[in-house]
């Protein structure tokens, strides 16, 4: 059994977060420490560790995590100009937090990936 992050107090609302999106699947907020002007956590409400973890049953919400993002980015007004969707994974990834998430970034030029 996978132990809960603080995402998981996010998703029930016990702790006050800048929500941006609910629903039965998913749920999408602002990142406590930006990496850009618009960076936004959106995350599956079932406790899915890492990518490792996806299973098939799973596909229609990571694919909707992705709707979810577009649709933010709509909204910010970032959609035109570009962002970047980022999903880390363990180590070597760079995660720190064992709940699945994918970063929405965007809002100025980001630079090459790896830089
Ligand atoms: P990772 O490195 O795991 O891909 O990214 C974890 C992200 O979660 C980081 O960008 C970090 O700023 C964010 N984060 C960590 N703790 C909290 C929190 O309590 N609230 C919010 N809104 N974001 C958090």
């Amino acid at each position: 059994m996978a132990e809960e992050t603080i995402f998981s107090k996010i998703i029930r609302k016990e702790i006050p977060t800048e929500l941006l999106f609910q629903d039965e699947r998913v749920t999408a907020f602002a990142d406590i420490s930006p990496q850009a002007p618009v960076h936004v956590l959106i995350v599956p409400n079932k406790l899915i560790p890492t990518v490792n973890d996806v299973t098939a049953e799973d596909e229609q919400t990571i694919g909707h995590m992705v709707n979810v993002a577009r649709q933010i980015a709509n909204e910010k007004e970032i959609a035109e100009d570009g962002y970047r969707l980022v999903i880390n994974c363990n180590e070597f990834g760079g995660q720190e937090v064992f709940h699945l998430h994918m970063h929405l970034l965007g809002g100025k030029p980001l630079g090459p990936l790896l830089s």
